[in-house]
């Protein structure tokens, strides 16, 4: 999403150890793994070794932990003892999958826990924690190709950080000798965001921005009912949504050709056929979805499945929109369904 001026300026400020770009930016050392406010007392990295992030998630996401030196997490005052606590705590088993009842196990009063954590950080401590666990199994498939065929010589020694972060999310990994069939992961950046796409070799089986709330539970879903080990790794239809998605931003094409491997019931992939013929630079309203698939009291059930849509942009659910004209809902936070119609508009 940032632009070359921005993150020129950005390192420009890190460089300086700049005091009034404190919470505008943080910053991922690729060389360490770590992330860390403008002002770290660390040494400086050089800029390619930088990636510039906006907030904690999307930080923590791309699979970096925080700086022990600066603590990013602490900015912009110094934290709570209560919330410094909960960040050690998921610092120690960053792998685990962390729930409301566990607070109670740290002797910590719930809702002033997460009171106090989502006014510091934007976000709850649960989705904190998820996406620290999301960072790690992205690190291996930010990784590539190139980690698991490590990880597969290796024979997945037990304990290896690869088969309890990546495994607990997108599933045991293939055994060495098994031939058999499975879906590969990549991780492609995009100006509103980066995306998860999954696929096989013939189709694509899910594209996702890597933030969306519910991500697990669709990579669940999916694995479920494919029975298929997911690795980090690209396939052509990976390769051929990457250069679509390319030119759908740049505004050079907005078509979509990508073979499609759709998982659902009978009616919500009616809905998502139905979602495909709006053309672009147009809205309709749940009700006149539901009317074109001949069942015009079931609006309701046209928005779950139009929620339930597992190709973000690609099946275009965000042209999808309430009655009274207002944006209604967006799994992918309604912000980029904002800039999405924005932009098929022009
Ligand atoms: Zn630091």
């Amino acid at each position: 999403m940032l632009t070359d001026k921005t993150k020129k300026e950005y390192y420009q400020a890190l460089l300086n150890k700049d005091k009034t770009y404190e919470g505008l930016f943080f910053v991922g050392v690729r060389t360490t793994g770590v992330f860390c406010r403008p002002t770290c007392s660390a040494r400086k990295p050089k800029i390619e070794n930088c990636e510039f992030f906006e907030s904690v998630q999307e930080a923590l996401l791309a699979s970096y932990r925080p700086c022990k030196r600066c603590n990013p997490l602490s900015h912009p005052n110094v934290v709570s003892k209560l919330v410094q606590t909960l960040v050690e705590a998921v610092e120690n088993n960053p792998e685990k999958h962390w729930k409301d009842g566990d607070f109670r196990h740290l002797s910590i009063d719930t809702s002033t826990a997460r009171r106090q954590f989502k006014k510091r950080f934007g976000m709850t401590f649960i989705a904190y924690a998820r996406a620290r666990r999301m960072g790690l199994a992205m690190k291996q498939i930010r990784g590539g190709e190139a980690v698991i065929e490590a990880q597969l010589s290796s024979g997945y020694e037990s304990g290896s950080g690869f088969r309890d972060a990546f495994s607990r999310i997108m599933g045991s990994p293939p055994s060495k000798s098994a031939t058999q069939e499975v879906l590969k992961a990549a991780w492609i950046d995009t100006p509103l965001g980066s995306m998860l796409a999954i696929a096989n070799d013939d189709a694509l089986y899910l594209l996702e921005f890597v933030d969306r709330r519910g991500l697990e539970k669709e990579i669940e879903r999916l694995r479920k009912k494919t029975k298929l080990p997911i690795i980090p790794g690209k396939t052509n239809p990976i390769e051929q949504i990457e250069k679509e998605l390319k030119d759908y931003f740049s505004g050079k094409s907005p078509e979509f050709t990508t073979p499609l491997f759709l998982i659902g019931s009978p009616f919500q992939k009616r809905v998502w056929e139905e979602l495909q013929k709006i053309p672009r630079g147009e809205t309709r309203s749940y009700a006149e979805i539901a009317k074109a698939i001949e069942k015009p009291s079931a609006f309701r059930a046209v928005a779950l499945a139009n929620g339930a849509n597992q190709f973000a942009i690609v099946i275009p659910c965000h042209r999808v929109i309430n009655s009274n004209g207002e944006l209604g809902g967006y799994g992918g936070g309604i912000k980029r369904k904002e800039w999405l119609l924005k932009h098929e508009r022009q």
